[in-house]
């Protein structure tokens, strides 16, 4: 198996308030988070706003630096990185954002905003051969060559994405880290942008991770998931196995909320009561246990580990043997628990 990114124990606690009239409070917005991510597959990190998903893909993205724990990109330790060692992991691990028009300069044209990205990788480029690069990078995003005369906001928001992607592009990355990068689109462009992402993948052998709220988006484009509660991984495995049969019962939550590709198949619903906890009071033990339906008396004061359900497959949750799996009869109740 060969690891393109790697985060090791990765946390990121931030101080928020201290004002004259507010307490400090410690906020673990990443805890203990550890992951690999294999070259050429898909990795989709998933979970409600607030989950830490997004300050975990700006820590792998080295635009943030972690409490404690490591990055590793092709085996290399970002934090460590000098500045002048920095220009190739900007060139092989490049970012989608979740709004393109608030990441486009709206004062340069496309054809500025794709090449810029050239002129620092590949300073060595005529004009002309920028150009031509260019309008290569337009059509590989489905966009067409003079569009590199007109401005972002002439274009629409799928669009606007494409123009994202082919800057992103343009440095020639190995990996692409997209934070909601169809989010902020209409339901019917999703899907185009997101054929686009899988097409380019096998296109130019790119790795992928995408970081998402929404299962039903990446659904049909992730090899790997990791599904984030609270700061932490609480079930990660192959996509299909953690789709078909969850293990975890937030897992099973959020895949209930989206509706069932597949007609005539029971599905298990598994409901949440109740928001979220604050990242700042996570709740003691299992920080699940204010929202489970299966909680136990030790959910409430023991941590449950990453734990092997299958080789490549891990959940946290003391109870996941005895827990009925989403797309399967749920059997009797044999207690209802709230917080
Ligand atoms: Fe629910 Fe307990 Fe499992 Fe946490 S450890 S998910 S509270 S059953
Ligand atoms: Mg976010």
């Amino acid at each position: 198996r060969d690891v393109i990114l790697e985060a090791r124990d990765l946390t990121r606690h931030f101080t928020l308030g201290g004002g004259l009239f507010e307490p400090k409070t410690k906020v673990r917005a990443v805890d203990g988070v550890s992951l690999t991510v294999n070259r050429g597959e898909t990795f989709a990190i998933v979970g409600e706003s607030g989950c830490g998903k997004s300050t975990l893909a700006r820590l792998m993205m080295r635009l943030d630096r972690p409490t404690s724990g490591q990055v590793l990109f092709n085996g290399q330790e970002v934090q460590d990185l000098a500045r002048r060692d920095m220009a190739p992991l900007r060139r092989d691990m490049q970012f989608v954002f979740q709004d393109p028009f608030s990441s486009l300069n709206p004062r340069m044209t496309v054809g500025k905003l794709v090449g810029e990205p050239l002129e620092v990788h590949a300073p060595e480029l005529d004009a002309d051969t920028r150009r031509e690069k260019v309008a290569a990078l337009l059509a590989q995003v489905g966009l067409l060559p003079d569009h590199a005369n007109r401005y972002p906001h002439e274009f629409s928001g799928g669009q606007r994405q494409r123009i994202g992607i082919a800057r992103a592009l343009a440095s020639g990355p190995r990996l692409l880290i997209g934070d909601e990068p169809v989010s902020a689109l209409d339901v019917s462009v999703q899907a185009q942008v997101v054929n686009l992402l899988n097409d380019l993948k096998q296109d130019l052998d790119l790795t992928l991770v995408i970081i998402a709220h929404d299962l039903a988006v990446i659904r049909h484009m992730s090899d790997r998931i990791a599904v984030m509660y609270l700061g932490q991984v609480v079930e990660s495995g192959p996509a299909d196995q953690v789709f078909d049969a969850p293990r975890h019962p937030y897992t099973h939550a959020l895949l209930s909320a989206i509706p069932e590709p597949e007609p005539g198949r029971v599905h298990n619903q598994l409901t949440l009561k109740g928001e979220m906890p604050s990242p700042s009071n996570p709740p003691a033990g299992c920080r699940f246990h204010t929202r489970c339906p299966f909680a136990q008396d030790n959910c409430r004061t023991h941590t449950p580990l990453l734990d092997a359900a299958d080789t490549d497959h891990q959940v946290a949750c003391h109870h996941w043997k005895t827990i009925p799996e989403a797309g399967k009869p749920a059997p009797p109740r044999r207690r209802s628990v709230g917080a």
